[in-house]
């Protein structure tokens, strides 16, 4: 964008980074034969697949046959549970468990599983938004066939303790299942050390393409194809393969990957740099546990403020922030995942998330401070506000 512009919503999606474009440009006009096609250059074009396949297996630390290239997060969502839950009806288990604060490709397809006669439990979400081990020891049951727990939250940022979710799991011989949309490229992923049997990638998240990602099933475990069609992807995603969007997603995690500690440590440092001049401001409250989040996340809430009136006149300001999930901008209601923590509706409903890239530069983070104090004493000062 414009030097005038400061893009501050990362977790919302992210610029296409230069590998990533690099890697896919060959793919519009050189490698554009059917991957499944018997001739050189449908051979090339599935050369390149499996290239792909295998660095991103490489950043997993997976098997290239664990993996599943989709349309991105949502799909992949979607499969994981539907999979799970028609294992687990198979043998009588019908029992499922999530978080209350997952995205709503997670909650929504559960909505529909508990339609179809599946037992959703959605468990409490503690203040700091983090998750804990013996919370889904307990909740497991000797029907539960899933537990589904996000790996970063993609509002407030807070990390899971996902490998000790994964031992309780793989333990009682329960299906584990993690939304890593946001984790992805941003903090180390190892699925057989974290014992993760699914887990979902989003291109976008991490400076890929959008509308590609992938999901990672644990071998012996067949995604259940949600489409019928052709063969690809052993069955279990059906349709020709979108080559230059999987060739981008692969660059893309490789990339993240190689650098992810010294992008981390310049990340956390803007980031906590943001935080403490933000909490500054009077009535300011941090969304999440301070250090259990995401590198580039800061997420506040402004007693008295209106989230959305924030956003528009930091907007104005070139600054592009969030004020909770893209999806549910300009919804009137409050967070999901604020409530979910406890705060007030009036207090989620005073949200502001920052997130980070690589991109940000010191000056974007003063000139950011500067703005959010200015615009939230502002608010506070305008006549005719709502007093909450
Ligand atoms: C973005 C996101 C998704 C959805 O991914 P898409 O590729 O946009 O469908 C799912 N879960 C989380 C946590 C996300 O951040």
């Amino acid at each position: 964008m414009s030097g005038q512009t400061i893009y501050a919503d990362n977790a919302a999606s992210t610029r296409l980074s230069a590998a990533a474009k690099a890697a896919m440009l060959p793919c519009f006009d050189l490698v554009y034969a059917n991957p499944s096609a018997p001739h050189a250059m449908g051979r090339a074009a599935a050369a390149a697949l499996t290239d792909a396949r295998a660095q991103i297996a490489a950043a997993l630390g997976c098997d290239p046959a664990e993996l599943y290239f989709n349309s991105g997060g949502t799909e992949a969502d979607a499969q994981a549970l539907r999979t799970a839950a028609i294992l687990g009806a198979q043998s009588g288990k019908r029992h499922i468990i999530s978080t209350a604060f997952e995205h709503h490709a997670v909650l929504r397809t559960l909505d529909l599983l508990g339609q179809e006669g599946f037992e959703i439990e959605l468990l409490a979400v503690p203040e700091n938004g983090v998750v804990t081990a013996p919370q889904v020891a307990a909740a497991i049951r000797p029907d539960t066939c899933l537990v589904s727990v996000m790996f970063a939250n993609n509002e407030i940022g807070t990390l899971q303790p996902v490998a000790e979710i994964g031992a309780v799991c793989r333990a009682a011989g329960v299906l584990f299942h993690t939304d890593a949309a946001q984790a992805a490229g941003q903090t180390p992923i190892d699925v057989r050390t974290q014992q993760i049997d699914l887990l979902s990638l989003s291109a976008h998240k991490f400076h890929g393409p959008k509308g590609v990602g992938a999901l990672y099933a644990r071998k012996g475990l067949c995604p259940v194809p949600l489409l019928a069609g052709g063969g690809q992807e052993r069955g279990a995603r059906p349709g020709t393969e979108n080559l230059p969007g999987i060739v981008g997603m692969a660059a893309a995690l490789a990339e993240a990957t190689a650098c992810l500690n010294e992008t981390a440590a310049a990340l956390t440092e803007r980031r906590d740099w943001l935080i403490a001049g933000l909490s500054e401001i009077p009535q300011a409250v941090l969304n999440g546990d301070a250090e259990r989040r995401l590198p580039g996340n800061v997420n506040f809430s402004f007693a008295g403020i209106e989230g959305e009136a924030l956003l528009l006149l930091l907007d104005a300001r070139g600054i592009c922030a969030s004020a909770g999930a893209a999806c549910t901008a300009g919804a009137p209601e409050p967070s999901h995942v604020l409530l979910a923590i406890g705060r007030s509706p009036a207090l989620a409903r005073g949200a502001l998330r920052l997130t980070l890239s690589a991109d940000v530069t010191d000056a974007e983070i003063e000139a950011i401070l500067r703005a959010v104090r200015e615009t939230v004493a502002l608010l506070r000062a305008a006549p005719g506000r709502n007093n909450q």
